[in-house]
């Protein structure tokens, strides 16, 4: 599956875009702010739900205006589906007509762009947000309530700039990155995680009133949160260790493809000190433990993970009375990126922290795929400054050929590089399409 078509209205500086993409490579470019990066957020939102830069949503309408509409048709083989045909009859989904200050990009859409294509499998999704904050979403014009139901249909992953904080940032940014790919691969990721959020809200509310040992003994309160946030916690961190143990399958792979001398472990860390290494060898790193769960059928390693939980959550009461919250459990949980024994957030150079960022987020589409078994669109915003020319060309190689690919530059001789179609590994039937953005506008070039 792959997307087609976005139609924005109304959306950070555009007016009105019209865009159908191809299926491989989709090369955007341009000037600084001109709207590069904003292209890609809308294609993350519209696939995933949510943006990667703002959590207010009001931050996506154009300054001035009162709604923001976005489209996008996603070409999809093999189902078959009458959406095409609906969607040619009535072209007037959503009433985007009414801000009459604002001509709408919908209208051309109609007709006969479709008709040629009416033979493949189309899906369409549709958000519009109002200045009330209102989100209407649907999906072949069903409406739909919650985010999580349509963010399956068409996953997408995106590397930016900001990526970099996924080594370099606090252990917040890399704990998102593991359940984000949860997200979108698990249907019940999100209520678990939700579930833990509240009873940890709770758990630290209560733990603020207790002062003395009597509070904390026989505590019936205390003894439910306990057991509860052991429960879902345990949950969160099998299946962290989970990903991460397939991520770590691929990581040195893809690194040796831009250094070829480096090697490279992947620590998880416990908030009770303990870590799980995910390494090659033995010799130098303590030797790797982590098929200590990994080996164990899942309900025996759900078991051991609750029993370490529950007895460093009960040893460590004292010290969180003292602290006023929690200090056990995956919210303190971290993981480090090691090249030759070394943390590369406190050693690596700006370029392999930048490249090692890259390679998680390239192992999270591998992820997707086989995990739900679509290739995921993948949105690579300014990915290549900061590397060098040979570094440049090995990003070019190793894009999947079958992930549909965004990628912004600025740097306009980065389109007669890419014009050398070699660059792409087993070049032949790659489609490679050039769009310019500049002023406001896009145009193919
Ligand atoms: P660079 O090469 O510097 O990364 P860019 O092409 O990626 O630039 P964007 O980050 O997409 O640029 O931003 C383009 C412009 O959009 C910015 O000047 C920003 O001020 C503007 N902008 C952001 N949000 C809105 C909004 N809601 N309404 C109108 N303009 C907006
Ligand atoms: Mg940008």
């Amino acid at each position: 599956m792959y997307l087609e078509k976005l139609v924005l209205q109304n959306y950070r500086n555009f007016d009105c875009l019209d865009l159908s993409f191809c299926k491989n490579i989709n090369l955007i470019v341009g000037d600084n702010a001109q709207g590069k990066t904003n292209i890609l957020e809308a294609i993350y939102f519209i696939t995933s739900g949510k943006s990667n830069r703002t959590n207010s949503i009001q931050d996506l309408v154009k300054w001035g205006k009162n709604f923001v509409l976005f489209r996008a048709i996603l070409n999809e083989y093999g189902e078959q589906d009458n959406i095409l045909k609906d969607y040619i009859q009535n072209n007037n989904i959503l009433s985007v007509n009414k801000d009459n200050n604002s001509h709408s990009c919908y209208d051309k859409d109609s007709g006969s762009n479709y008709t040629s294509q009416a033979n493949t499998n189309k899906k369409l999704i549709e958000i519009e947000i109002s200045s009330d904050n209102k989100y209407k979403i649907k999906v072949d014009r069903v409406y739909y309530k919650k985010k999580s139901d349509f963010t399956f249909i068409l996953p997408s992953v995106i590397f930016s700039p900001d990526n970099l904080a996924l080594i370099k940032g606090s252990p917040s940014f890399r704990r998102d990155f593991l359940d984000d790919v949860l997200e979108k691969t698990n249907l019940d990721f999100y209520k678990i995680k939700n579930d833990y959020q509240k009873i940890l809200n709770q758990r630290n509310s209560l733990i603020k009133t207790l002062n003395t040992n009597i509070d904390v003994k026989n505590n019936a309160t205390l003894d439910i949160w306990d057991e509860n946030l052991i429960k879902y916690g345990s949950e969160i961190i099998y299946r962290r260790i989970l990903i991460l143990s397939n991520i770590y399958k691929l990581f040195p792979k893809i690194l040796i493809e831009f250094f070829n001398d480096i090697e490279t472990e992947i620590v998880y860390n416990f908030s009770w000190n303990d870590k799980i290494y995910f390494s090659e060898k033995s010799n130098g790193f303590e030797e790797s433990n982590y098929k200590k769960f990994l080996d164990l059928p899942k309900q025996k390693a759900l078991e051991s993970i609750r029993d370490i939980f529950s007895f460093y959550l009960k040893s460590n009461i004292f010290k969180e009375v003292n602290a006023n919250s929690t200090l056990i459990g995956p919210h303190r949980d971290d993981f480090n990126v090691f090249f030759n024994e070394r943390d590369i957030k406190l050693y690596g150079s700006q370029g392999q922290q930048r490249i090692a960022a890259l390679i998680l987020k390239l192992c999270e589409v591998d992820f997707i795929k086989r995990q739900i078994g679509k290739n995921p669109v993948l949105l690579l915003d300014d990915v290549l400054s900061e590397l060098d020319i040979l570094r440049e060309q090995t990003v070019l190689k190793i894009i999947n050929n079958n992930t549909q690919t965004f990628i912004t530059t600025s740097n306009n001789n980065y389109i007669n590089d890419i014009k050398d179609f070699k660059l792409f590994k087993g070049n032949k039937g790659i489609e490679i399409k050039k769009f310019l953005v500049k002023n406001n506008k896009v145009e193919i070039i």
